[in-house]
């Protein structure tokens, strides 16, 4: 089920274009709209949750194996040689988009990133 008011279920039906780096029946990923670095990516279930505590469990399986699909494939395409796999719940943990959704960062030796 989408929710009408929020931006990654419009991502989802397409009503919001993403930069879709690949898709399956459950789980969508696409690059972030303001990366901390280069192939910064989210990876989000289709269906609305809002965080981690929301997520059916059903769906962890299908999360995890995109996270290891999409995050190998922005490694490889960029040369990054390590990943941040980060995933904000609440507002005082950083969350702004009450979807859940996982963050994929590549890393690199002395880039510099505080995360
Ligand atoms: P949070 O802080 O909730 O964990 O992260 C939300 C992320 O969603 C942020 O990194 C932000 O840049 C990204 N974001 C917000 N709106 C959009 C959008 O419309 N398109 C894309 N691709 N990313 C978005
Ligand atoms: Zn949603």
């Amino acid at each position: 089920m989408h929710t009408a008011d929020c931006i990654f279920c419009k991502i989802v039906t397409g009503e919001i274009p993403c930069a879709k780096l690949y898709e399956d029946g459950q789980v969508l990923a696409f690059l972030d709209i303001a990366p901390v670095a280069p192939g910064h990516a989210l990876v989000i279930p289709k269906l609305h949750c809002a965080d981690l505590f929301d997520l059916p469990d059903a769906l962890g399986a299908a999360l995890l194996a995109a996270q290891k699909l999409v995050g190998r494939a922005v490694m490889t395409a960029l040369g990054a040689t390590g990943l941040n796999v980060q995933q904000n719940n609440g507002v005082s943990a950083g969350q702004v988009v009450f979807h859940a959704h996982v963050h994929l960062i590549p890393r690199r030796d002395g880039d510099g990133l505080a995360l």
